[in-house]
């Protein structure tokens, strides 16, 4: 989901702080693309059902409900 890390610019889309490194790969910002509604036929795996998430929010988002 490259148009949704577009959309971050490094910051999580839950917390609103910057990745917490940067990949040695092509030094992008390191976020998660974690979508908001389960894959199913009725949620399409768009834009507008995923947001990036630095790790530890994306963990929160399928193991916990808060810290
Ligand atoms: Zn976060
Ligand atoms: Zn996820």
């Amino acid at each position: 989901m490259e148009a949704v890390l577009r959309r971050a610019q490094g910051v999580c889309e839950s917390c609103g702080e910057d990745a917490p490194f940067t990949k040695n790969s092509d030094g992008a910002p390191y976020l998660e693309v974690h979508h908001k509604l389960p894959l199913a036929e009725k949620c399409p795996d768009s834009v507008n059902n995923a947001i990036a998430l630095c790790p530890n929010c994306h963990r929160k988002a399928h193991y916990g409900t808060s810290a």
